[in-house]
């Protein structure tokens, strides 16, 4: 049997405390007691610690039928936040995320991707701006993402393949020589899909399809997004879908690339390519 020390179980209920406010919405001390199956006063001491940290507050009082009213607690969302950065060809948006994922502010900046310091220098610029206009502190930044149309090493730090913003190769250390937080990469495929599976927590086996102006997809087993061992599972739009088809930027021929993504799909429609994407659609 493993052994936890009392500061461990301390921790554990503390994490168990918060956990439980967050997935309850509103709830009383002592129905946080009862779930968890600690004393009154544990909690309490919990509480207290949650309130002083800033992790959690008090919103009024629930309804009771017996005795006095009890005070509600619920989380503090906006108590850490996560930066999300999209990064396209011409342009780039940055989202401020609180604890329970939604989007609290948003931006977009036309700036074409370029593979220069003079990029990541004003990105970064950028972001650390929009933290300070929404007066958000450092510490409270859990980190940042960035998500790009390419494939991303395990370890989230590098580029591996990056045709369509011809950027195979970069590093994440590009964006972190200017920013004071923890950076990553996300394939943008994969990140729409951790979106699903976040706003789906009962998805076990699933495999994402995202159809943009270039295709993308994802593969979930067991609820986790599976990048597999060189980080190119799922990549669904380069199975060949007719050998010896039209070229597709990744070198090979016939993809399901160039039949299937939005580019594709408007290819030779003339000016008028929403309609016909939506008649696409319709169809
Ligand atoms: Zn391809």
């Amino acid at each position: 049997m493993e052994k936890f020390s009392l500061t461990d179980i301390k921790k554990m209920n503390y994490s168990d405390v918060y956990h439980f406010i967050y997935a309850n919405d509103k709830c009383s001390k002592q129905s946080i007691a009862n779930a968890l199956q600690m004393s009154l006063p544990t909690v309490t001491q919990h509480l207290n610690m949650l309130l002083e940290e800033g992790f959690i507050e008090t919103c009024g009082q629930l309804q009771s039928q017996i005795g006095r009213k009890a005070v509600a607690y619920t989380i503090t969302p906006a108590a850490r936040v996560s930066i999300g950065v999209e990064i396209l060809k011409n342009k780039l948006t940055i989202a401020i995320l609180d604890l329970y994922g939604h989007i609290r502010f948003q931006k977009v900046c036309r700036i074409p991707f370029q593979d220069s310091a003079d990029y990541f220098k004003e990105v970064s610029t950028e972001i650390r701006q929009f933290i300070l206009e929404h007066e958000i502190e450092g510490k409270n930044v859990l980190g940042i993402a960035f998500a790009l149309q390419g494939l991303v090493s395990q370890d989230s730090r590098n580029i591996i393949y990056g045709k369509i913003l011809d950027c195979t190769g970069l590093s994440i250390a590009s964006f972190e020589k200017y920013l004071d937080y923890p950076c990553r990469f996300v394939h943008d495929a994969e990140c729409a899909a951790m979106t699903e599976l976040w706003d789906h927590p009962e998805l076990s086996h699933a495999v994402y399809f995202s159809l943009g102006y270039h295709l993308g997809g994802a593969i979930i087993i067991n609820g986790e997004i599976q990048s597999g061992r060189t980080g190119r599972s799922g990549t669904i739009e380069h199975m060949t879908l007719v050998p010896g088809g039209l070229p597709c930027y990744c070198g090979q021929m016939g993809c399901m690339e160039c039949y299937c993504s939005a580019n594709a799909l408007l290819a030779g429609t003339g000016d008028s390519g929403n309609e016909d994407l939506d008649a696409f659609f319709e169809a």
